[in-house]
C-alpha cells in the first residue's frame, strides 16, 4: 500500500486523510440526512455495503446510505466466501483480516447410507475443494456479520468518511422524468418513531433485501418459483463423535434427508442445513415455525452410528427455497433503453433469491455491487457517460440466471435423497452422480464462472492468443512477478484497488522495441492516458500502466525504467516506483508461461475497475486501445 504520497502523516495508514470537501459539506447542511444526495444506497447488507466502500473513495460524490435496522447486522445469515470474493476483498484492502479469522474450505467430505445398514452413514467420497491454480486465494467461511463490519470500516476510514444512517427504512420511491430535473429520483424514509423524510437523489441503489420495497416501487417484479423444500440452519458448538466435523462435508441419509456441515471460524462452530422436506403446497408460511427440537430430532436421525449433540446454538432460521429473478436490475423498461438512462439500480437479493446451500446469494450480491460501484462513480465524476449504466443490468441479469439455474438444479439433486441400490425404482440420486456434480460446479460455486460477453465494455478475442491465461471477459487471474523496483515478490493482480481505475497490463515482447515504443506513446500527449485523466489527477487515476518485462528483475534496471514507468504522484511530484515488474530467479513461477503470454510479441491486458478482463491487445495496437476506452470514457481536457 501506498502512503504519505501528498506529505508524511503519522498514524494509520489503513485510515486514508479526510477529504475537506465532506467536512465542508457537513458545515454548510448540518449533520442528519440531507434534502439532496447524489447517490442514495438503501440496505446495509453486503450488495449495498459494496456499493458504499467503493463509493466512500469518492469524496467528490455526495452518498448516503440508509438502513431500517437500527445498527449492523451481529450474527446469521450467509457464511460462505467464494474464492472470488476474497480476490475483491483484496481491492478493498482486507482479504488478510478476513483470511486470518476465517476457516478455509480445503477438502469436502461425501457420506451417504452404509450398505450394510441404511440407517447408518459411511463416508464414501474425500475431495480437494478449491484446484490447484484456480485462484491465489481459499474458499472461506466467515459470518456474514464480519464481512460487513469490514466494509463498515473501509468506509468510515475512507476519504468521505462514510457512515450508515440508521434507522430509516425506505417506504417509497418515486421517479420524475423531467430531464431537467438534476436529483430526479425522490425518496421516502421512516423512522421506527414514525418520523418521515423525503431525500432527493440523482442516484438510488435498492440493495434491501428479498423483500425490497426499492424494486416494488420501480415496478419490477420477482419471478420464479417456490421449490417447496424447508432446511433449517443452525449455527451451533458440537459435541459430536463424528469424524469429519471440521470438514466440508455433504451427508446423504437412508431416510432421504439431508444435511451439509459448514465448519465455522474459530475451529469450533458449525453450521448445519438441515433437510426438512417437502412442504405442502398450502403450507403458508407455518414451517418456519418448525421448532429447535424437531430440526435436533432430524439431526439425530441422519448422524447415526454416530451422535451430535449442542452444546449452545449461537442461531437458528429455517428457509424455504425459491428461485427468483427479477425482470430488470433497474427502472428503464427494455424498450425505453435508447432515449432513457437507469435511475434506481437493484442488486443482490432484491434482484435474485435462491436456497443458502450454494453459498452463492452473499457472493452473488457483491459481484453486483462491484459490478455497479466503479460505473456509478465514473459517471458521477464525469468520467464517463450515463448510458454506461445500461451495462449493469445487461451484464448482471445474465449471470442471475445462470446462478438460479444452477441453485435450481443443485437444491433438487440435495433434497431428492439417495438412490437405494436395491431399490432404484424408489428413485433418489445416485450419491457418485451427486458427488460428480458437485466437482463440476466447484468453479462456478468459485465465482469464477462468469464471463461476459463481448460488448460496450469487453472487445473482441481476435488477440487472445497472445495472452490465453487472461481470458477475455473473465477475472483477471493473478499470478507472482518480482517488483524491480524493491525486489518484492508480490502477487501481480493485487495492485488492483477499489478505486475505478482502469489497470493497463503491459507484457514486453523479447527485443522491448514494441514495448518502449508504447511506453513512449503513453508518456505523449496523444496517449489515452493525457486524454482521460482529469487535469490536475495523477497520471495513474483513470489508467494504472503497469509494465511486466520478460527479464528476471536483477536485469532490469531503475534507471532505464521509460518515464512512463515512473510517473509523478501527489502535490510533491514524487515517483512512483512501483510500476515496473519483472520475472523472478531461475526456477520460480513465470507469469510470461503461466498465463501463456506471447514472448515473442509480448501483450497488452487492459483490465476493469471490477477485475474483469476487458481487452487483449498488441502492444502496437495505441489507437486501437485509445479507441477502446473511448467507447466509455469521456475525454478530459487535456492534462498536456
Ligand atoms: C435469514 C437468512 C438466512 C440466510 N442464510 C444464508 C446462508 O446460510 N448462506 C447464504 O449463502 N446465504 C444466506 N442468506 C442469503 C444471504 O444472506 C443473502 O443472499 C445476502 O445477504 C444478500 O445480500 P443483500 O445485500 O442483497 O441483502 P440483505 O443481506 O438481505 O440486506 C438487505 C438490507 O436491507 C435492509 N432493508 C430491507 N428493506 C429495507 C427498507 N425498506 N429500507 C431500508 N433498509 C431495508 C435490511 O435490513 C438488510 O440490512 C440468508 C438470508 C437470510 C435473510
Amino acid at each position: 500500500m501506498q502512503f504519505h504520497t501528498n506529505g508524511y502523516l503519522p498514524g494509520d495508514p489503513h485510515h486514508e486523510p479526510p477529504d475537506p470537501r465532506v467536512a465542508a459539506r457537513l458545515q454548510a447542511r448540518g449533520p442528519g440526512l440531507p434534502d439532496t444526495v447524489d447517490v442514495l444506497i438503501v440496505g446495509t447488507g453486503p450488495a449495498g455495503l459494496t456499493v458504499a466502500a467503493q463509493l466512500a473513495r469518492f469524496a467528490g460524490i455526495d452518498t448516503r446510505v440508509v438502513e431500517r435496522r437500527s445498527g449492523p447486522l451481529m450474527h446469521g445469515q450467509a457464511d460462505g466466501v467464494a474464492v472470488r470474493s476474497v480476490e475483491m476483498f483484496d481491492t478493498f484492502g482486507f482479504s488478510h483480516l478476513i483470511l486470518r479469522e476465517a476457516y478455509w474450505v480445503n477438502e469436502t467430505t461425501f457420506w451417504r447410507p452404509d450398505p450394510a445398514n441404511r440407517n447408518h452413514i459411511v463416508r464414501t467420497g474425500r475431495i480437494q475443494d478449491t484446484a490447484d491454480g484456480l485462484s491465489e486465494f481459499p474458499h472461506l467461511i466467515v459470518n456474514q456479520a464480519r464481512i460487513h463490519s469490514y466494509f463498515l470500516d473501509t468506509m468510515r476510514h475512507a476519504p468521505s468518511r462514510l457512515e450508515v444512517d440508521y434507522d430509516w427504512q425506505c417506504v417509497g420511491v418515486a421517479v420524475d422524468d423531467n430531464a431537467n430535473n438534476t436529483h430526479p429520483v425522490t425518496v421516502t424514509l421512516r423512522r421506527a418513531s414514525g418520523e418521515q423524510r423525503e431525500v432527493r437523489a440523482r442516484y438510488v441503489v435498492g440493495a434491501d433485501g428479498a423483500r425490497s420495497a426499492v424494486r416494488e416501487a420501480i415496478g419490477r417484479q420477482l419471478r420464479g418459483d417456490v421449490a417447496h423444500h424447508a432446511w433449517g440452519v443452525l449455527d451451533l458448538l458440537p459435541l459430536t463423535d463424528f469424524p469429519d466435523i471440521r470438514f466440508k462435508t455433504a451427508i446423504q441419509s437412508g431416510s432421504g434427508r439431508a444435511i451439509l456441515i459448514i465448519p465455522r471460524e474459530g475451529g469450533h462452530l458449525v453450521r448445519l442445513y438441515v433437510d426438512l422436506g417437502k412442504v405442502p403446497t398450502d403450507d403458508d408460511g407455518r414451517v418456519r415455525q418448525t421448532p429447535l427440537e424437531d430440526v435436533l430430532t432430524v439431526i439425530d436421525e441422519v448422524f447415526r452410528p454416530y451422535t451430535l449433540r449442542a452444546a449452545e446454538v449461537a442461531w437458528f432460521s429455517i428457509y424455504e427455497v425459491a428461485q427468483r429473478l427479477v425482470d430488470g436490475f433497474d427502472d428503464v423498461p427494455d424498450d425505453q433503453r435508447p432515449a432513457r438512462t437507469p435511475r434506481v439500480l437493484l442488486a443482490g437479493d432484491a434482484c435474485h433469491t435462491h436456497s443458502a446451500k450454494a453459498g452463492q446469494g452473499m457472493n452473488v450480491g457483491m459481484q453486483d455491487g462491484f459490478n455497479l460501484g466503479w460505473k456509478l462513480a465514473a459517471v458521477l465524476e464525469g468520467r464517463a457517460s450515463p448510458a454506461l449504466l445500461h451495462t449493469y443490468s445487461g451484464e448482471r441479469q445474465p449471470v442471475a440466471q445462470i446462478l438460479i439455474d444452477f441453485d435450481r438444479e443443485w437444491s433438487a439433486m440435495m433434497a431428492a435423497g439417495p438412490r437405494d441400490p436395491a431399490h432404484p425404482e424408489r428413485g433418489g440420486v445416485d450419491p457418485d452422480e451427486l458427488q460428480r456434480y458437485f466437482e463440476r460446479s466447484l468453479r462456478f460455486t468459485a465465482g469464477l464462472g462468469t464471463r461476459y460477453p463481448e460488448g460496450p465494455l469487453i472487445g473482441g478475442s481476435e488477440h487472445q492468443s497472445l495472452a490465453t491465461g487472461f481470458p477475455i471477459g473473465e477475472r483477471f487471474h493473478s499470478a507472482p512477478v518480482v517488483r524491480v523496483a524493491d525486489a518484492k515478490a508480490m502477487e501481480l493482480g493485487h495492485v488492483h484497488k477499489a478505486d475505478g481505475a482502469w489497470r493497463l497490463y503491459a507484457f514486453a515482447d523479447r527485443t522491448e522495441t514494441a514495448f518502449n515504443e508504447l511506453m513512449t506513446f503513453l508518456a505523449s500527449p496523444e496517449s489515452p492516458i493525457a486524454r482521460f485523466t482529469p487535469p490536475g489527477c495523477d497520471a495513474d487515476t483513470v489508467i494504472d500502466l503497469r509494465g511486466i518485462y520478460g527479464r528476471r528483475f536483477r536485469e532490469v534496471q531503475v534507471s532505464q525504467l521509460p518515464p512512463a514507468l515512473l510517473p509523478k504522484a501527489g502535490r510533491f511530484d514524487l515517483t512512483d516506483y512501483e510500476k515496473a515488474f519483472a520475472l523472478g530467479r531461475a526456477g520460480e513461477p513465470d507469469i510470461y508461461e503461466l498465463r501463456g503470454i506471447d514472448r515473442q510479441r509480448g501483450a497488452l491486458v487492459l483490465v476493469r475497475p471490477d477485475q474483469y478482463v476487458a481487452a487483449v491487445l498488441p502492444l502496437s495496437a495505441h489507437a486501437e486501445l485509445t479507441a477502446f476506452l473511448g467507447r466509455f470514457l469521456l475525454p478530459q481536457s487535456s492534462r498536456g
